[in-house]
């Protein structure tokens, strides 16, 4: 179990990055949802000790994660935002070189264990190309396979499928649900489909603030009979949005779906709308 606790943290150009988070994680997969500069990151590379908050504390399995940073390393895998490759290594050398860094020192050992990872990322058939010729989600892939040495028990990945085409977000996306439920895994993402696939709990955040957690369905469950829909024209979106609740509205062949949070029927042509994840984030996040 990870616990966050009252975490805050304001960077020292004056932005309130995180103000009062806590979190309980347990095992399993879990969705940190929300915008850009939501605080996403700073948020996963305090608790990956990279960096340190100003107040608040978290553990992990009795682990004073702030205090005891290199204890936590020791259990951790994490793939970051922004995760540079050499361009000159191949798959299989770089993996061997993590292995070698994070202690496996037996050689038959680490060749078995970087063989194993190359498949299980689908990655075995280009092992020996150089890490620059890699496409965005071959990239992710290689990052998991890094993340996974030394049978982490926290898994952080900030952002993994950002970059990536549909075909490769799913290949990934699956990569990801096998890892394993016995150990606790943290995606942090503003794509909201990458949540649903895939967690069994969830927090939102914005500004800074956790602003709703829980089971996805759950949440929708608990939404039910509030969403209505309609299709309407571009330019009276403005209107509408003076005069109902509009926490969504997206383009849909030229015209605009718009959908309005409401307890009861707002009438004029609105028809119930069967709830999605989406709805919640932003109602949320409005
Ligand atoms: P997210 O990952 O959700 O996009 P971040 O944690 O990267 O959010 O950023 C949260 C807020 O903190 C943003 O307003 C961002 O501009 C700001 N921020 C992030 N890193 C720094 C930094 N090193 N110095 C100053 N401000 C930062």
């Amino acid at each position: 179990m990870l616990q966050v606790k009252n975490l805050s943290k304001t960077y020292p150009n004056g932005v309130q990055a995180l103000k009062d988070v806590s979190l309980n994680i347990g095992n399993g997969m879990f969705g940190l949802l929300g915008p850009n500069g939501a605080g996403k990151s700073t948020l996963m590379r305090t608790i990956a000790t990279l960096q340190d908050a100003d107040s608040g504390s978290i553990t992990f399995d009795g682990i004073d994660v702030m205090k005891q940073k290199h204890e936590l390393r020791k259990v951790l895998g994490y793939l970051p935002q922004e995760f540079g490759v050499y361009p000159k290594v191949t798959a299989e050398e770089m993996l061997h070189y993590i292995a070698r860094l994070k202690g496996i020192d037996n050689a038959r050992e680490r060749k078995e264990l970087v063989n194993a990872l190359l498949k299980q990322v689908n990655l075995i058939n280009h092992k020996n190309k150089f890490l620059g010729g890699y496409s965005g989600g071959m990239k992710q892939r290689f990052g998991i396979a890094q993340a996974l040495i030394g049978n982490p028990k926290l898994i952080i990945v900030d952002e993994p499928t950002a970059g990536l085409d549909p075909a490769e977000r799913l290949r990934f996306n699956n990569l990801l649900s096998e890892i394993g439920e016995n150990i606790v895994v943290i995606l942090s993402t503003h794509i909201v489909d990458d949540v649903s696939e895939l967690c069994n709990d969830m927090a939102i955040i914005a500004s800074g603030q956790v602003v709703q957690c829980g089971n996805p369905e759950a949440l929708v469950a608990d939404m039910r009979d509030r969403i209505w829909s309609k299709r309407i024209k571009k330019d009276e979106v403005a209107a509408y949005q003076q005069q109902y609740n509009v926490i969504l509205s997206k383009l849909s062949a030229g015209d605009v779906v718009i959908h309005v949070l409401s307890d009861q029927d707002p009438g004029s042509g609105f028809a119930a709308e069967r709830v999605s994840l989406e709805d919640i984030y932003f109602s949320n996040i409005a």
